[in-house]
């Protein structure tokens, strides 16, 4: 019994017309026998979630550096947050749930350790420079499985590399930056609709801000409470959406301008807070450090366990390396290297 077909069929019955059906997949790069259990876009959900770079995402820095209360946010918390919000958007869209959850799962992967601190240094030292979305399609389509990569189909890798806004628009109309399916396009406003909202509960649960600091301007459209505020972004852009004959992803213009300043506040008052920044130097310079003292040194880069794949020169594969770290593994090899350890022997 092929049960994937059968999947495939249902899809085909129940999702919009506006989906995008695994059934008519662009594919993978390398074709790869199907499997007879799920589509295409469910094998690629448990490809993401069973990946080395997936399990290092609980150890990785979301805004608060290695944090030691247990409540924060890690970028895996995160990542797993989109995912909901992305799921909950699909499902009342009657958009492809798989096809989303692949991609939100997977939209991280090539997050540094330290956050935007360590994008920042490695954007400054790998040739060619650094940006984590162009990392995470590398983690998928080369760094995993030693190299081979996870040979994901064409829309989760698409959607992937689209998924980042920067400081730019929501959604913006070009298609170079705007993810070809609508799924990715969810998975794009997910992503903003969760780190708002989380970041700014850590910031509070931190004593980075108070809840009265919020701008009344920004709290009256999204709501005081972390659930609240996810409840309004969501359900204003799934009625926005289905008021676009279910064809588009939109918000609306109100919602939209409210995320948006307060993305910039949170910018101004928790990114760039000088109590946060103060650890964040600390990590600047380590990772300078760490990045410098593998490139003159191989045979510690590969002790360590780098690893060089087909063309790649050593300070591309150094930088890899460091991008894949976790904020723990990335101060322990920081300790082993530059300070002097105890003699073990007695
Ligand atoms: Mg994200």
């Amino acid at each position: 019994m092929d049960i994937r077909k059968s999947l495939e069929d249902i899809e085909l019955q129940t999702l919009s017309p506006a989906a995008c059906f695994s059934s008519r997949s662009q594919g993978r790069k390398f074709p790869s026998e199907s499997c007879t259990m799920r589509t295409v876009f469910q094998h690629d959900r448990d490809r993401i979630l069973h990946s080395k770079a997936f399990r290092r995402l609980k150890d990785k820095t979301q805004v608060f550096l290695s944090p030691e209360g247990d409540h924060y946010r890690t970028r895996l918390t995160h990542t797993l947050e989109v995912s909901q919000v992305a799921r909950t958007i699909s499902r009342a869209l009657r958009l492809n749930e798989d096809l989303t959850e692949a991609i939100s799962l997977g939209h991280d992967l090539g997050h540094t350790p330290f956050g935007h601190v360590g994008e920042r240094v490695l954007n400054e030292l790998a040739p060619g420079g650094f940006h984590h979305v162009r990392q995470s399609l590398r983690v998928v389509d080369i760094l995993e499985k030693n190299g081979r990569g996870l040979n994901l189909t064409y829309e989760v890798r698409d959607g992937i590399l689209k998924h980042s806004k920067g400081q730019g628009g929501l959604l913006t109309p070009d298609s170079q930056s705007c993810a070809q399916t609508l799924e990715g396009q969810v998975v794009r406003l997910a992503d903003i609709i969760a780190y708002v909202s989380h970041d700014l509960d850590d910031a509070i649960r931190g004593h980075v801000i108070n809840v009265a600091d919020i701008p009344k301007d920004i709290s009256d459209v999204v709501g005081l409470r972390h659930s609240c505020r996810i409840d309004r972004m969501v359900r204003d852009l799934i009625s926005e959406s289905i008021a676009a004959d279910y064809g588009q992803i939109r918000l609306s213009a109100e919602m939209d301008g409210a995320i948006r300043a307060l993305r910039s506040w949170l910018f101004e008052h928790v990114y760039r807070a000088e109590s946060v920044q103060l650890e964040f130097d600390k990590a600047s310079h380590l990772l300078h450090e760490l990045y410098h003292y593998l490139c003159d040194r191989e045979e510690i880069f590969l002790k360590y366990g780098g690893r060089r794949f087909a063309g790649d020169s050593l300070e591309v594969s150094v930088a890899d390396f460091i991008a894949g770290m976790t904020d723990r593994f990335a101060l322990s090899l920081y300790r082993d290297c530059f300070l002097p350890q105890p003699w073990k022997s007695i």
